[in-house]
């Protein structure tokens, strides 16, 4: 796969875990005649600076796999892709032939929350329920992985089907990953995914058991650090007044947009609902994960539920299937 020069800034589990101060910070060269002397001397065992706390990060090695190559991802999700991809293509193969038009007279895009979370910790003790010195600190949506399963899905789903498409991503701050237009190669949906990864990683996510993270929030703590908010809320109007932009830039006859998501909305998107319908675009909501019913309440008219976010990359197709039925609903123009 091709990134050119881009620096992969990508995910590296080193770097994240700032593994327990002290412990494997740093490990002095030693002769191989010299190790058992110093074994013998230092008494064995003892760690110099023993973690204050044994608990396993919060965040485990089966939820943020290691960023695999595109193409280890493509095998990994065959089976979602080609169930789903089916469907779309058929799907959209029918609009073409009803409406007289071409597969990329449709225009789809992917919408995409990965808005996280935030925890407390006592910056003195490393508990969690102390109140004595708490600090806010940021944590990742813990489905984070499994949302970005579905940007693997919907581009290679897309571009099968001869769709243009376009992703957005969206936290506090929203990304245009891709302008909608037709498919490239499939280094370039490597290089999407990558800089989708890149987006997702730019924040710290502090280690709450790290001893020395621990040590700096303690030494500059001041008592508005116990309430103060480290995650943004999710960025919903500005992610719809991108989405409205690219939509009017790209033209076409059919538009669809497909917004996933797992934390409620802030503000009320009434307003942006009528702003699509206006627009013709249909949109179709998917909430995810175990506030799902909630999120879908606050959320748009038509909205699937995805309790569990492993589904979201198997309700791909189903999101993309209830906007395109919409479009197929459409009555025919006089
Ligand atoms: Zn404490």
């Amino acid at each position: 796969m091709s990134n050119g020069n881009r620096p992969l800034g990508g995910y590296d589990p080193n770097k994240a875990v700032d593994r327990q101060a002290g412990a494997t910070a740093f490990q002095p060269k030693v002769k191989p005649g010299a190790e058992t002397q110093a074994k013998v001397e230092g008494g064995g065992v003892e760690p110099k600076l023993a973690p204050r706390t044994m608990a396993l990060p919060r965040i485990s090695a089966k939820e943020r796999p290691v960023e695999a190559g595109y193409e280890e991802h493509l095998e990994r999700l065959e089976e979602a892709i080609e169930q789903q991809t089916a469907a779309i293509v058929e799907h959209v193969a029918e609009i073409a032939a009803e409406k007289g038009l071409d597969p990329s007279d449709v225009t789809l895009v992917w919408s995409l929350d990965i808005t996280g979370r935030q925890d407390v910790v006592c910056s003195f003790c490393g508990r969690p329920s102390c109140t004595f010195r708490p600090v806010q600190y940021r944590t990742r949506n813990p489905e984070v992985d499994l949302l970005g399963d579905s940007i693997i899905v919907f581009q290679e789903a897309a571009a099968r089907a001869g769709v243009k498409y376009g992703i957005i991503v969206y936290d506090e701050e929203v990304l245009v990953l891709r302008d909608p237009a037709t498919a490239g190669d499939q280094a370039e949906r490597a290089d999407t995914l990558t800089r989708y990864t890149q987006f997702r990683d730019r924040h710290d996510y502090p280690d709450p058991n790290s001893q020395s993270w621990l040590q700096q929030a303690l030494a500059k703590w001041n008592p508005a650090d116990a309430a103060r908010r480290v995650s943004g809320d999710p960025a919903d109007g500005r992610m719809f007044e991108a989405a409205f932009k690219i939509f009017q830039q790209v033209g076409g006859a059919f538009k669809s947009m497909v917004v996933a998501k797992s934390v409620e909305p802030r503000g009320g998107i009434r307003g942006f609902e009528v702003r699509a319908k206006q627009a013709g675009i249909q949109m179709t909501g998917l909430a995810v994960g175990d506030r799902a019913e909630a999120v879908a309440r606050r959320f748009l008219d038509r909205t699937l539920i995805a309790q569990d976010a492993h589904q979201l990359r198997d309700r791909v197709g189903d999101g993309v299937n209830t906007s395109l039925q919409a479009i197929k609903d459409l009555p025919a123009k006089g």
